[in-house]
């Protein structure tokens, strides 16, 4: 495939854009593959990547029921950041945040990484406390963040209310390399680059079934019919409940709906990601000038992609106390994604009780950070039966009770 270059821009611009190749190949399905990964979002994307690049498996399919990053990977807020609580986190986000620094430059294709910098405010003397810890915690675990005062967030967003009518703003824990990315673009980039190595992205095909011979692995049925497969990777998020009953096991996951909404675009007023946990509300601003707000998570397990008003309203009504300027803004739209809740709030990136059967999921409602080295830890796992930066995220934990407790750094926050 050509390489996208200022000088490729050049030559199509002199000659109509008519020479520009497509992204990626639409192929039929073959009767078998080394490996299918199932759910083309950026986590099965990036795990085929890295199994072609770090390891060298290039007979691959990726088999996406719907569009390639149609699921949570297309509907999420894109924020990044890696300061984690526990060591095994903030290893996997910290790595994920460091392939994300050169992304573009490793796909050839612009993901738009925006390390702006994020803040998750503290509202509470509970809250200084807790993040202060973090920061000590991400020192020593080499993540770069500090604690900062009032003013310190003050000067970095001017917009925001440090008196708030409820709660103060009395500090921030601040991340100067955490940021966004563009999310759609780092789908189209993995699956650029992989079908580029020659793997298959099957898309609008649906993986009903998973075949098992003595305990193992040796195929999927699909709505395009049977497909072999020496290894499976079951990476679909909100519907790994589903697709583990197909292949014969179960998980120890919820799925629910979480939400977001944009606002209608204005000149630049924030070029920092806020985070505000305590009254729940988070915002960036997006290139395109929209105001990006996180809301939140239905408090009941379901599978629907949509919004609701009743968090709508809640959102938007943390959001006017610290930012009073948007009260006037326009929202454009709002959505919803399912994602995928274990108990601690951490993934599950692990073999399973099927041979041959892996699986990654449990990001919930912040995976979309963690793509890289997602991907990273799921083809090591998958291509040698281990990965340093997947062992402590086994399923495993669950029957020992080897939790990796984030709900304060995930539960509420992306
Ligand atoms: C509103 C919202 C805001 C968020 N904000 C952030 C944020 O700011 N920062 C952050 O880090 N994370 C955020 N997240 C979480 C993040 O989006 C997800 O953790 C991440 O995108 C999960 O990626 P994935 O590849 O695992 O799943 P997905 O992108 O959902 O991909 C899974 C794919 O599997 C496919 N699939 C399912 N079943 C089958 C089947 N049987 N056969 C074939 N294909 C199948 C689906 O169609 C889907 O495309 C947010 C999520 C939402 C919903």
């Amino acid at each position: 495939m050509r390489r996208y270059s200022a000088f490729a821009i050049a030559r199509e611009a002199a000659r109509h854009h008519l020479g520009w190749e497509r992204a990626w190949a639409s192929p039929t399905p073959k009767a078998s593959y080394d490996v299918v990964i199932v759910g083309a979002g950026g986590h099965g994307l990036a795990t085929a990547y890295y199994l072609g690049r770090n390891h060298g498996i290039r007979n691959v399919a990726v088999i996406e029921k719907g569009w390639l990053g149609g699921g949570n990977t297309g509907r999420n807020t894109t924020i990044i950041r890696s300061n984690y609580l526990q060591d095994p986190s903030a290893a996997i986000y910290e790595k994920a945040r460091s392939l994300y620094e050169t992304l573009s430059q490793d796909l050839n294709y612009n993901v738009m990484f925006s390390p702006r910098g994020v803040m998750m405010l503290a509202q509470t003397e509970h809250e200084i406390r807790g993040y202060q810890r973090t920061a000590h915690a991400n020192a020593l675990q080499g993540v770069a963040t500090e604690f900062i005062g009032p003013s310190k967030v003050r000067e970095l967003c001017p917009i925001i209310n440090i008196r708030g009518p409820r709660y103060p703003v009395l500090g921030a824990l601040w991340q100067p390399r955490g940021g966004t990315a563009r999310h759609d673009a780092v789908a189209w980039g993995y699956a650029r680059a992989c079908s580029d190595m020659g793997m298959d992205i099957i898309q609008q095909t649906e993986v009903t079934g998973v075949r098992r011979e003595g305990g193992r692995v040796v195929g999927v049925d699909t709505t395009r019919g049977h497909i072999g497969c020496g290894k499976l990777g079951i990476v679909v998020a909100g519907h790994s409940g589903v697709m583990a009953e197909r292949a014969g096991f179960r998980l120890p996951i919820e799925s629910v709906a979480l939400q977001a909404l944009v606002s209608e675009p204005i000149k630049p007023v924030m070029d920092v990601v806020v985070m505000a946990n305590t009254v729940h509300g988070y915002m960036s601003q997006s290139d395109k000038g929209e105001m990006v707000i996180g809301g939140g998570a239905d408090g009941y397990n379901n599978y629907t992609q949509r919004g609701s008003f009743h968090h709508v309203e809640e959102t938007v009504r943390a959001l006017v106390e610290t930012f009073p300027i948007i009260s006037r803004l326009k929202m454009l739209r709002w959505w919803g994604g399912i994602v995928d809740m274990t108990g601690d709030r951490s993934p599950i990136i692990s073999k399973t009780p099927v041979e041959g059967v892996f699986v990654n999921c449990g990001w919930g409602t912040g995976g979309f950070k963690a793509i890289p080295g997602s991907g990273w830890a799921m083809a090591e796992l998958m291509a040698k039966g281990h990965s340093p930066l997947a062992a402590e995220f086994s399923l495993d934990r669950f029957r020992e009770g080897k939790f990796i407790d984030e709900s304060v750094a995930a539960g509420v926050a992306h």
